[in-house]
């Protein structure tokens, strides 16, 4: 079974200072921890687990520039095979239709039954690029995917859906699925498996390797653009209890109870 993921590195702003650059389009990531997308690093363990049940190759593919082998080799360590970074100055501006582009360009080449993407990327958070990839192939998706279970050429998945529903869906190979967290666990990744595979190839793929013009890539191929980005400003009505803890709990309580919360 030939299985490709896509993963993206993303900074990690969940406990970061986050200030804008100067454009006010982006953030300023000068300092940032930057990792592998929180949804993909389960998606390659999902693709791990398939491959030791059923054998197979796993290529993964990041697009991005050289920092972003990190995150590859972290996958080659992982448990990957190999592993293709796409990089040029041509994609850069890419939404995620045309990131999507990029991607389908570098995977349409690569024998695959299955490919896999995360749910959505922890930065940008467009949760567009995995869908958008299985339209470009032609292939049949599933999307937010909790559970796969596989049976000759048709895998079995559950879908995450609102109000704490599972959907039950049957998708025939070759497939693309997009994978949401807690899945699976995903294996550690230790220093010494990383060093393993520090040698290991990654190759490279530009705009022109692909045959993409600019008109398809970039600013110019996508559908989007970002006109800015913005702290909202801090509401009112937040209300600091001050005190012992004693006080604050009788504070609490004596809130609620004047707004109805409890009786
Ligand atoms: C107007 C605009 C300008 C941008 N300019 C830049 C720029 O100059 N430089 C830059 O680095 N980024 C830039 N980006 C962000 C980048 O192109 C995004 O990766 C792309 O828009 C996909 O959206 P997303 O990251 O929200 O992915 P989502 O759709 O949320 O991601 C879902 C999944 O798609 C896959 N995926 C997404 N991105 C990648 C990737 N790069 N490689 C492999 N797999 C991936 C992952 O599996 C991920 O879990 C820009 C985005 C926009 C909208």
């Amino acid at each position: 079974m030939d299985i490709i993921v896509c993963i993206k590195r993303v900074p990690e702003t969940a406990e970061a200072d986050i200030v804008l650059d100067a454009g006010k389009k982006g953030i300023d990531t000068d300092g940032m921890v930057f990792s592998i997308n929180e949804w993909d690093n389960y998606a390659v363990e999902a693709a791990i687990q398939l491959k030791e049940a059923q054998g197979g190759k796993i290529t993964v593919v990041s697009a991005g520039p050289e920092e972003n082998n990190e995150v590859l080799r972290r996958a080659l360590a992982m448990g990957a095979d190999d592993a293709i970074r796409l990089t040029d100055p041509a994609f850069e501006g890419s939404d995620a239709i045309a990131m999507a582009r990029i991607l389908a360009a570098a995977i349409k080449d690569i024998p695959h039954d299955l490919i896999l993407t995360g749910v959505q990327a922890d930065d940008d958070g467009f949760g567009g690029t995995g869908v958008a990839l299985a339209e470009m192939l032609g292939l049949p998706y599933a999307a937010l995917v909790t559970d796969i279970q596989l049976d000759g050429d048709t895998l079995t998945v559950h879908r995450e859906l609102e109000g704490g529903l599972e959907e039950v869906t049957a998708v025939k190979m070759p497939a693309l699925l997009t994978i949401q967290t807690g899945i699976n666990e995903p294996r550690y990744v230790s220093i010494m498996g990383i060093r393993k595979v520090a040698k290991k190839e990654i190759a490279e793929k530009s705009a022109g390797d692909l045959s993409l013009s600019g008109d398809d890539i970039g600013v110019k191929g996508s559908l989007s653009q970002i006109e800015g980005l913005f702290f909202p400003p801090v509401g009112e009505g937040a209300e600091i209890i001050e005190g012992t803890m004693d006080e604050k709990a009788e504070t609490l309580v004596k809130i609620l109870k004047e707004r109805g919360g409890i009786a």
